[in-house]
């Protein structure tokens, strides 16, 4: 089946803005701009810090057209919903504020936070129980040289599918289609060293196969696969355009009003 899917842009701004101020300003910059695009088929996540949310969800206006484009996310959530989790967030809590995604399994949230495959699942779980869909991240953490015949490298393969197969255990397949993947090799995070649209695609292809396993083809097909990693307004369409990934995670360029938009702008063109 060749569905065509409305490609997804998220934007991970991390621990920035330190000011709500300076996040409306990027927030409602960014947000007057995609008024203007002509082509609507795109889905903008917007993943501030938690704090900035409630302030962020204010600044939506009125407009349901640009509610349907726009949307809020978080960058993390806590594998329980409610309960004695002192400095925790609940997904209920980001459910009440406006969130429609979550980001699970960032790769600096594997690392500096120590977050296991085992965690990652519980996150997700309690996550798709409180109505909140999950971006999960995974790749690769060395970059190999890769375009090997037979396609993407097997080390790159065998980590992405450990992930795969451990963060999303006894995920049903009515639930996978609320998920969304985002391949991001971990070197090419932050880095300015992207990886090839050839070889993204090559782990999109590897990750369909690994749901194929683990659901069904036709389910498999359906599932939103991202490319994240020092992704810029120059190469933005190779992914999406001609890699024919789903859409998009990025981060430092999403704080970069004039060049969010741009990526926007030619994923959209
Ligand atoms: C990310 O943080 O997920 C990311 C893709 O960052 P950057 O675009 O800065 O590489």
């Amino acid at each position: 089946m060749d569905q065509i899917k409305k490609p997804l842009i998220i934007a991970n701004w991390k621990m920035n803005p330190v000011s709500l101020k300076e996040a409306k300003y990027l927030f409602e910059t960014v947000r007057n701009e995609v008024k203007k695009i002509k082509n609507k088929e795109v889905e903008i996540i917007f993943c501030p810090p938690f704090v900035w949310l409630d302030g962020l969800k204010s600044s939506f206006g009125k407009s349901a057209k640009l509610k349907t484009q726009i949307k809020l996310g978080a960058q993390n959530t806590f594998w329980e919903s409610k309960g004695a989790y002192t400095g925790e967030i609940s997904p209920l809590m980001l459910k009440y504020l406006g969130c429609r995604y979550v980001i699970i399994g960032h790769s600096e949230r594997r690392q500096y936070l120590g977050e296991t495959d085992e965690v990652i699942n519980q996150k997700i779980k309690t996550a798709l129980r409180c109505g909140l869909k999950p971006i999960l991240c995974v790749g690769e953490k060395e970059r190999k040289d890769l375009e090997t015949s037979s396609g993407t490298n097997q080390d790159i393969n065998l980590m992405v599918g450990q992930q795969l197969e451990k963060n999303l255990q006894d995920i049903s397949v009515a639930k996978i289609l609320d998920i969304v993947i985002a391949y991001e090799p971990v070197w090419a995070i932050g880095t300015a060293d992207p990886c090839s649209s050839d070889q993204a695609m090559k782990a999109a292809l590897f990750i369909r196969k690994v749901l194929t396993n683990l659901y069904r083809r036709n389910i498999a097909e359906q599932v939103k696969i991202l490319y994240g990693g020092s992704v810029t307004s120059q190469i933005a369409s190779e992914y999406v355009k001609g890699a024919g990934m789903d859409g998009l995670l990025i981060g430092g360029a999403s704080l970069n009003v004039s060049e969010f938009v741009k990526i926007i702008e030619e994923v959209t063109r």
